[in-house]
């Protein structure tokens, strides 16, 4: 079912980079045995799963959107997809994203524009847009996305589709090519709420592979969700509901109007640093992305330029060759501020501004169980409407960067429509609580 939809559909669409169906095939008929021999099922049995391309596949193509590595085929599994199959679900191709996750609106893909299934003429979102419109478009069961400051949560928003980001360490990044690592995390992007419960049950838990996976117990996600929210404190930061679309906030009002009606209470709070939060994302993120991209060379992965004359030519053309726009600028900007004698004034300084924003929510929750919110500012945009503007496409990430920079998790569920678009909103939560957010989210859906 899933390859016909992606037969009629994806021609339009372009979630996917590249398809297994010999591998899904193979894969399915070792499932039929297992149901022949009454072996146990695994919890997401049989499910067709789409994977974003920058998690490594064992034997399937791996590019992270990037002529970089249009080529690449890992030798192993990253630890969320091995998970996944050990759930009996069924990997059925690689999923378009912006290049090495850098992007909102998946038009820094090297490959193609992902198209949402909403409105062709619009963009899914990014940088797991590819993951966010095979869900809408039924062309996955459901799929993994990566979330380094929005990329789960927005082109969730967008396309009308559930996404968690997990809190940060939750989940294993072993196999996640790294943008910034120490804010990228896996997580679900899923039709529905309960459907985010099952899958996060699947992939989350401690792993020695991978250093900042945290030791913490996993919780039951599928049992958190009572259907009862009575007494629930909300957080409503004022900061998240100013300079956003008139549309989106009235429907977001909307939902904590229902969220009343379910026994839930809410305030106004203020979270004072969050008009620093793109700033000092932009400078951590670039930084660490310049340092993780400098394993692209030209000789251990992917594409190696031709006819270079020496060891420094290669590491030049092959880099000119294989990255596109935005990374380069990523990796100028990171190269720049992480370089002596400005380090002082951007880096530390951007590590002592997130250490604020993550004041800001520690004290939000002394006080309430989450915090609530728009996840995005609009609606999809227009493809071609804000590709040659990098500050206006930055700003689409306002409300997910500060969540990111303090490593909570949250999710994003349909709530409404404005002009014809989807609206998503965010549900926020404490560190390690992905249970209450899925109750919430439960209860509100
Ligand atoms: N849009 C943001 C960026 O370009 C977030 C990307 C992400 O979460 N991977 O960095």
């Amino acid at each position: 079912e899933a390859f016909a939809a992606i037969g009629e559909r994806d021609e339009r669409i372009q979630a996917y980079l590249t398809l297994d169906e010999a591998g899904a095939r193979a894969a399915a008929a070792r499932l039929d045995n297992k149901l022949v021999s009454g072996e146990e099922k695994g919890l997401l049995f049989g499910l067709p799963v789409g994977i974003k391309d920058n998690m490594v596949t064992e034997g399937l193509r791996t590019t992270c959107a990037s002529q970089f590595l249009s080529n690449y085929n890992p030798i192993y599994d990253a630890t969320s997809v091995l998970k996944l199959k050990q759930a009996d679900s069924v990997t059925i191709g690689k999923l378009n994203m912006d290049e090495f996750a850098m992007g909102g609106s998946n038009e820094n893909s090297s490959f193609q524009p992902t198209r949402n299934p909403w409105d062709l003429s619009r963009v899914p979102g990014g940088s797991s847009g590819g993951s966010a419109a095979a869900v809408a478009a039924g062309e996955a069961y459901f799929t993994l996305g990566s979330d380094t400051g929005g990329s789960i949560r927005q082109p969730a928003s967008y396309c009308g589709v559930v996404g968690l980001k997990p809190t940060y360490g939750r989940v294993s990044r072993y196999g996640l090519v790294a943008f910034a690592s120490s804010l990228d995390q896996i997580g679900p992007v899923t039709k529905n709420v309960e459907d985010a419960a099952y899958v996060l049950q699947a992939i989350a838990g401690y792993d020695s592979k991978d250093s900042t996976s945290a030791n913490v117990e996993v919780a039951d996600y599928i049992s958190a969700l009572t259907g009862d929210i009575k007494g629930l404190r909300i957080a409503v930061p004022k900061e998240y509901l100013e300079g956003i679309d008139p549309k989106v906030k009235e429907t977001v009002l909307e939902a904590l109007r229902v969220l009343e009606s379910l026994g839930a209470v809410w305030e106004e709070v203020s979270l004072p640093h969050t008009e620093y939060a793109v700033a000092a994302y932009y400078l951590l993120a670039s930084s660490e992305a310049s340092s993780n991209l400098s394993r692209f060379d030209g000789v251990r992965y992917g594409v190696r330029a031709d006819h270079a004359g020496n060891l420094l030519d290669l590491y030049h053309e092959s880099r000119s060759q294989g990255f596109g726009p935005e990374v380069k600028r990523r990796i100028m900007l990171g190269t720049y501020a992480l370089s002596s004698g400005y380090y002082d004034a951007y880096y530390l300084k951007a590590q002592k501004v997130r250490t604020l924003i993550k004041r800001d929510f520690d004290q939000t929750f002394e006080k309430y169980d989450v915090i609530i919110g728009p996840t995005a500012p609009t609606t999809a945009f227009p493809l071609g409407s804000q590709v040659d503007d990098p500050l206006t496409m930055y700003l689409n990430d306002i409300l997910t960067i500060p969540v990111s920079l303090a490593g909570v998790p949250a999710l994003s569920v349909p709530c409404g429509f404005a002009d014809g678009l989807p609206v998503g909103l965010q549900i926020i939560g404490k560190a390690f609580d992905e249970s209450t957010i899925l109750r919430t989210a439960h209860a509100y859906e």
